[in-house]
Formats: structure tokens, sequence, C-alpha cells
């Protein structure tokens, strides 16, 4: 369409290196496509890892100068990106839908909540403090203070291709430090777009640098052995996040990292049922299904589990499947081949092992990367779809008996990103926040992010916060003085 074209113009293709937009250095060059027709969307700059390496100058060139920048004056470049992306909020939401596939409606919603994290950390950038005091013999002061942790590498990956660059941008800009990011290959065009919001605004060259590639690996092994390299960031699957922990160690980084998760959806027998159900709905199909906080077990109290599971594929049957462009899509294509094969053999593994399929349960035969939306119940222990990640429109419904067996399931994994229950009983509530092992809870709440609050997870799901009065602190190191008595 004519305006879906004279929006891709407007994307940048090259890198952002020092507050120029740049080709790669060998000329290199990497295809977008639109996974719902696989049609290539732009061709862009393909980074090398020698490009990798002049972002790093870029951003070590402008990190002193940046961390003496006072904070206000940091906080009203986040703001007024914010303001701008507020303004083209339609294109952004479209980009998204382009490259990524989901529902425009929800590319929309995820225009507010990436935003939000620039207004967010605009806002903290000014409140880092620190203290001093009276060491305990009464012989000397202490001083605490916070400084920038310095330059900063994000590798983001494709599901959210705006919140995941803010979410990580705003609080390291907030903080004083420079960053170079790299988004997903196959997502890149909207961290571009953010790139060209903050020239736009005014942020001084090098604060923050773009590469794009589809040679991720080895353009980030250099980077990270740079000792010039102060911090990893990273969103993305836990085998990767395991592998970049170890190449950080032995530059002894600081990292935040944000992989997977397997989170439980626990429907008692004492739930408002028609509220769990809303909240399954969100948790499970919010962006496709392709979210590390999407539902992948729902755990059901044997007594409603029938009834649960038919409201569920009612509402399934519903489900407007087609591109995200399309008016009354809820369900748009998976990413690729390679998450529809993944998703569809999770759902056949659990056949196999009894399962029954109540709708869909297969790829759906059309252009682009769709899989029809699933419900499979009946789950039984020990299924691939309990133990991986789905990454897609599938709802796997295994019962329990009571509560003990309920916790018992839930942190059977080694992940431990969020968990969802439904219960109106306030005491059991409260029990399930002590017991689940996670990082975050929705109690009667199918939706979790929030850019006020800390994101993260335990366990094999990541290390650090992002968002939350806890975000920031992420960008700072912590500095302490000890002074004799004045
Ligand atoms: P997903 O399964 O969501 O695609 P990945 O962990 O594979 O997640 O990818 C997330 C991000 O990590 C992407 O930006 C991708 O380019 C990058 N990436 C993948 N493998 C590596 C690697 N070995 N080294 C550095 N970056 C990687």
């Amino acid at each position: 369409a004519a305006d879906e074209s004279a929006l891709l113009a407007t994307v940048p293709d090259g890198l952002l290196i020092a507050g120029r937009w740049v080709p790669a250095s060998s000329g290199a060059t990497l295809d977008v496509r639109d996974p719902a027709t696989n049609q290539v969307l732009k061709t862009i700059a393909s980074a090398t890892p020698e490009d990798g390496i002049l972002a790093l100058d870029a951003a070590v060139a402008a990190a002193d100068e940046w961390a003496a920048t006072p904070p206000r004056v940091r906080g009203e470049y986040l703001r007024s990106a914010f303001d701008l992306l507020m303004e083209r909020k339609s294109d952004v939401a479209l980009l998204m839908t382009l490259e990524m596939g989901k529902p425009l409606a929800e590319a929309a919603g995820e225009v507010v909540y990436g935003g939000e994290f620039l207004r967010w950390f605009s806002e903290e950038a000014v409140r880092i403090t620190g203290r001093y005091g009276i060491n305990p013999e009464g012989t000397g002061r202490t001083i605490v203070s916070q400084r920038p942790v310095g330059p900063c590498y994000f590798i983001t990956p494709w599901n959210f291709p705006l919140a995941m660059a803010t979410r990580k941008i705003a609080p390291a800009l907030a903080a004083g430090c420079t960053v170079v990011i790299k988004p997903a290959e196959l997502t890149p065009l909207t961290t571009l777009y953010v790139g060209k919001l903050f020239e736009e605004v005014g942020l001084p060259s090098g604060v923050l640098n773009i590469i794009t590639t589809h040679q991720s690996k080895a353009v980030s092994g250099p980077i990270l052995s740079d000792p010039r390299l102060r911090k990893l960031s990273f969103t993305g699957s836990t085998p990767v996040g395991i592998s970049l922990l170890k190449q950080a160690a032995d530059n002894v980084l600081r990292t935040s990292m944000e992989l997977g998760g397997n989170a439980p959806f626990l429907v008692f027998e004492d739930a408002d049922l028609d509220k769990a159900v809303e909240g399954a709905l969100l948790a499970k199909f919010r962006n496709i299904g392709e979210a590390c906080t999407a539902a992948n077990r729902f755990l059901v109290h044997e007594s409603v589990a029938e009834e649960f599971s038919t409201r569920i594929t009612e509402a399934v049957n519903g489900f407007v499947v087609g591109r995200g462009t399309e008016e009354g899509v809820r369900i748009g294509p998976l990413i690729n081949e390679a998450a529809v094969a993944k998703a569809d053999e999770l759902v056949q593994d659990a056949v196999r092992r009894g399962a029954t399929v109540q709708t869909g349960g297969a790829p759906i035969d059309r252009p682009g990367t769709f899989y029809a939306p699933t419900v499979v119940t009946g789950v039984v222990a020990g299924s691939d779809i309990l133990r991986n990640e789905i990454f897609g429109p599938v709802v796997s419904v295994t019962t329990f008996a009571d509560e003990d067996e309920a916790i018992r399931l839930a942190n059977d994994t080694e992940y431990g990103l969020v968990a969802y229950a439904f219960t109106k009983d306030l005491a059991r509530g409260q029990r399930l926040i002590e017991k689940l092992d996670t990082g975050m809870m929705g109690l009667n709440s199918g939706v979790i992010s929030n850019a006020s609050a800390p994101f993260g997870g335990v366990k094999q799901s990541g290390l650090g916060r992002e968002g939350g009065f806890e975000g920031i602190h992420e960008y700072l190191s912590t500095k302490y003085t000890m002074t004799p008595n004045p």
C-alpha cells in the first residue's frame, strides 16, 4: 500500500555511528521481510565486526561529556523523544506491524507501553542520589554516590521491537551512559526509527549508536571483549544469554539478562471464571503468544477445567487470523517458518502423549508464516510443551487436584519469570506470592508489564530488573568514599 511505502521510505537504512547514518564498511546489506507476506520491506546496512568497533569508539568518545551533562538536560532529551514518539504513534505502530506481524491495535499499545520508558526515565534522571553518614565509631564520614557504569552494549529481540529498545536505552541515557544497540535482524526497522527520533530531538552525536547486522555473533564478540565496554544488557533466549554471560565474564562486565520464561497460569476452583478466561486470553494471545511473559502452561483445578477449556475454545474459535494491518485481526503471523515448526512440534508431541486438540493444531496454508490459534487439553506430565517456551498461539491445559500440587507443578521448571494465578481467596493469593519462584506475578491479572514496575526473572529467566526505581540502578555503579571528621 502507498502509505506503507511512504512510511518505509522515512526509515533510515544505514548504521548510526557517531551521529551519522553510514553504510556497512563492506557494503553488505540485509533484507527485512513482512512475516505476513514474506515480501521484502526494506534493505538496510549489515554491519561487520569492524563497524561494531567503530560504534563502540563513538560511544566511548561521547561518554565523558554525556556523563557530565546535567541530569535535567539528559531527562529532557528523553522527554522530547517521548513527545515526538507520541506524535508519530500511528507510524511507529504500522512499522512494527509490518516487520513483526502483530495486529495494529497491539502495536499501538506497544507504542504507549514502550514510550512510557522514555517518560518514566526522563523523570528518574533527576532522582539519582547518594547518602552521607557518620561511621559507627564516630571517627569519620562516609559518602556514597552513584556514577554511570560507562559505555553499554544492548542486544534486543524481535518480539517487541520498540519496547525492548526503549526499556534499555532510556535508563542508560538517564543514568549518563552512552549506548551501542544491536536490534534483532528480523525487526531492526523500529530501532532505526527510534534513532531518527533521537536525532530529531538533538541528542548529541555518539550517545546512541545503532548497528544492524545479520551476523550478530561475529559482530558482538569483539565488542564484548573490548575493555572499554562496561555493561551488557540482553533480552532473548536463555541459551544465547548463557553464551553471552560467558563472554561477559572474560571482561567482568556488568550484565542485565532478560531471558526465557515458562509462565504457569493457575486457575483455582474459587476463581472468578469470567475474569480468569479474560486474563487467560490476554496472557496467552497478546503478541500472538510471542512473549517471554506469555502464559505457557495453564494449570487448572480439576473441578473447573472443563468449563474453562470450553470457554477458552469458544473465544479462540472467534479469533480472526490475518495480516496485522487488516481490520479486526487478533492473530497475526508468527515471525518465521522456524517459529511455526516449533509450535507445531510441541503440539504434536503433546497429542502423541495423549492430549486432545480442541481447536487449531496445525499451520495455516496461506502465504506468510501463520499457525492456527490452538487449544490442547489433557496435556500429560513429561510433554515437551510443558518444558519449552511455545512462543505461539497455543493454549496447553493440565489439571491439578489441590493447592500444593498446583504450586509444585508451577515451580517445576528451570525458568522463573512470571506466574499468573486466579483465586478469590486472599490468603491463598498471599501464599502464592511467597511460594511461586518467579520474579513477577499477575494475581487475578493477565497483564503485568508497566514502565513503573521492576520487570525481571529469577532462576534461568535472568538477572537484573528493567523499569521501576530499580531500572536505573542497572546503569549506575556505587562509589563509596571515606573521609575524616571535618
Ligand atoms: P529469539 O529466540 O527470540 O530469536 P535469540 O536469543 O535468538 O532470541 O535472539 C535475540 C537477539 O540475540 C537477537 O538480536 C539476535 O540477533 C541475537 N543473537 C542471537 N544469537 C547470538 C549470539 N550467539 N551472539 C550474539 N547475539 C546473538
